[in-house]
C-alpha cells in the first residue's frame, strides 16, 4: 500500500494515541486488580485476628460465674457476624472457606445460647470444662479458616501483582515496539529518499542522466523524482555532456586534419602535408646530420593526354601514378601531390644511389603498367629530378628548387630520364 509521508505521520501519531491510552486502560486495570486483591486481604486480616480475639475470649472468661453477663460476648459476635457479612468480592476458593466460617460460627453462637441458656452451675464441672473445651475448639477452627483464608489472600496478591506487571509491561512492549518500527520506517523513508535524490543529482552534474529510481515509495518524493526525471529526460535530449562533446570534437578534428592535409583528387599528402613533413625533415636531418634525399617528379607530355583522351582520363592517369609510386617507395619515404602532375618523395636517411633506384623502379613499373583508354594500352612516363642536402641548403624549399632544376634538365635531355642536381645524369 502507498501511503504520503503526511499519512505515514498521522498514522503514526495515532497510534501513538491509542497504544497510549490503552496503556493508561491496562495500568488503571491492573491497578484496580491488585486493590481488590489488598482489600481482600485487609478483610482476610481482619476476620483473623476478630476470630483470635473471640478465641482469648472465651479462653480467659469464666463463663460459668453466676449471673455471668454475655454482653460482652455478644458485642464481640455481632461485630464479627457484621464482619462476616459485609464481604467482598471473593474468589470461590476464598467464598468457600468464608462460607465455612460463616456455618462454624453460628455453631459457635449456638453452642455459647446452649451453655448460657442451660444454666451449668450444677453441672459436672468436666462436662463444663467439655463444653467449654468445645467452644475453644470450634473458635480454634474458626481461627484457622481464618489463617488459611489470610494466606490464600495474600497469595492471590502476589500472583495478581506479578500477572498485571507482566501485563503492564507486554503492553509497553508492544507499543514500544510498534512506535519504534514507525519512527524507523519514517526516518528510512526520509534518509534512503533523500540519498537518491542527492545521488541522481551529483551524477546529473556529471552529465549522467540517470532517472531517480526510489526504493521507498511515497507520493511526496515520487512527485520530486517524476519532475526530476521530466528535467532529465528534457536535458539529456539536449544536451552533450562534456566528454561526448570532447570526443566529437577529436574525431571531427581528426577529420579535418585529414581533409586539409589530403589531396582531393589522388587521396595521397597534399602540397600543405608535404611542406610540413619536408621543414619537419629537414630540421631533423640538420640536427642529426643524417642524409636526406628527394625526388621531383613530372608527368610528361601531360597535356596531351588531358587533350587527346580528356580531363577525365587526365585524372585517371594522375590516380594511376600515385599508386605506382607509393607501391615503390619504402615505409619511412613520404609521397605528397606538389601540383597539378608534379609530384615530391621525401626520402629520410637516403643516399642519392637509393633515390635513384627508387625513381628507377617507379619509371619501371609505369612503362610495365597501362592504363586502359576504351581498349587502347595508354602508358605514361616521368621525368625526374633528384636532390640530396647539402651544407649549402638553407630550407626544404632550396632543396624542392635543386630538384625542379634537375628536372627541368630531364626534360630538357628527352623526358622519360632521370637527372641529379650535380649534373651527373643517372641514367
Ligand atoms: P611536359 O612534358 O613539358 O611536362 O609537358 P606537359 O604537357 O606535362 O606540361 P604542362 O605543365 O604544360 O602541362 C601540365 C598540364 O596538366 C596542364 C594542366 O591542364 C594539367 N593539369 C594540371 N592539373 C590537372 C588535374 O588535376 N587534372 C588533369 N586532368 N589535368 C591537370
Ligand atoms: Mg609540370
Ligand atoms: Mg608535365
Amino acid at each position: 500500500m502507498k501511503l504520503s509521508l503526511q499519512q505515514h505521520i498521522y498514522f503514526f501519531t495515532l497510534s501513538s494515541c491509542l497504544f497510549f491510552i490503552v496503556l493508561v486502560i491496562s495500568i488503571l486495570w491492573s491497578i484496580q486488580v491488585v486493590e481488590v486483591a489488598i482489600e481482600r486481604e485487609r478483610y482476610a486480616h481482619k476476620v483473623e485476628s476478630h476470630s483470635n480475639i473471640l478465641k482469648q475470649f472465651i479462653r480467659s472468661e469464666d463463663i460459668y460465674v453466676e449471673n455471668y453477663n454475655t454482653d460482652s460476648w455478644q458485642t464481640l459476635e455481632r461485630k464479627f457476624d457484621e464482619l462476616l457479612e459485609l464481604t467482598p468480592a471473593l474468589t470461590s476458593e476464598q467464598q468457600t472457606i468464608q462460607n465455612s466460617i460463616k456455618s462454624q460460627n453460628k455453631n459457635v453462637i449456638r453452642l455459647f445460647e446452649t451453655i448460657n441458656q442451660n444454666q451449668l452451675e450444677n453441672a459436672d464441672d468436666r462436662i463444663k470444662e467439655h463444653l467449654k473445651l468445645r467452644l475453644i475448639t470450634q473458635l480454634e477452627a474458626i481461627n484457622s479458616d481464618s489463617k488459611q483464608l489470610f494466606n490464600i489472600v495474600q497469595k492471590d496478591i502476589n500472583i495478581a501483582i506479578k500477572q498485571q506487571v507482566t501485563f503492564v509491561l507486554v503492553i509497553l512492549s508492544l507499543s514500544l515496539s510498534v512506535l519504534l518500527y514507525g519512527a524507523f520506517k519514517l526516518v528510512r523513508i526520509f534518509r534512503t529518499s533523500l540519498n537518491e535524490v542527492k545521488l541522481a543529482f551529483t551524477k546529473n552534474r556529471c552529465g549522467n542522466y540517470q532517472n531517480i529510481q526510489l526504493s521507498n515509495k511515497s507520493e511526496e518524493f515520487e512527485g520530486i523524482a517524476n519532475a526530476f526525471n521530466d528535467m532529465n529526460t528534457e536535458l539529456s535530449e539536449t544536451t552533450v555532456s562534456l566528454a561526448s562533446m570532447k570526443k566529437t570534437v577529436a574525431e571531427r578534428t581528426k577529420v579535418l586534419e585529414q581533409l586539409s592535409n589530403t589531396d582531393p583528387l589522388t587521396k595521397v599528402a597534399n602540397r600543405r602535408a608535404l611542406f610540413e613533413r619536408g621543414n619537419a625533415e629537414f630540421s631533423r636531418t640538420q640536427r642529426t646530420k643524417n642524409k636526406l634525399t628527394l625526388i621531383l617528379l613530372d608527368c610528361d607530355f601531360f597535356k596531351n593526354i588531358n587533350d587527346q583522351y580528356g580531363h577525365l582520363f587526365g585524372d585517371q592517369v594522375l590516380q594511376h601514378i600515385c599508386a605506382v609510386c607509393s607501391e615503390e617507395i619504402r615505409n619511412i619515404d613520404f609521397f605528397a601531390r606538389y601540383g597539378g602532375e608534379e609530384f615530391i618523395i621525401i626520402l629520410p636517411e637516403s643516399e642519392l644511389n637509393g633515390a635513384i633506384k627508387t625513381a628507377a623502379r617507379i619509371q619501371s613499373s609505369l612503362a610495365n603498367k597501362a592504363i586502359v583508354f576504351e581498349e587502347t594500352d595508354v602508358y605514361v612516363t616521368l621525368s625526374v629530378g633528384i636532390c640530396e642536402i647539402t651544407q649549402q641548403h638553407r630550407s626544404f624549399e632550396e632543396m624542392i628548387k635543386d630538384a625542379d632544376t634537375a628536372m627541368y634538365r630531364a626534360k630538357e635531355n628527352g623526358r622519360n630520364r632521370i637527372e641529379v642536381i650535380d649534373g651527373c645524369a643517372a641514367q
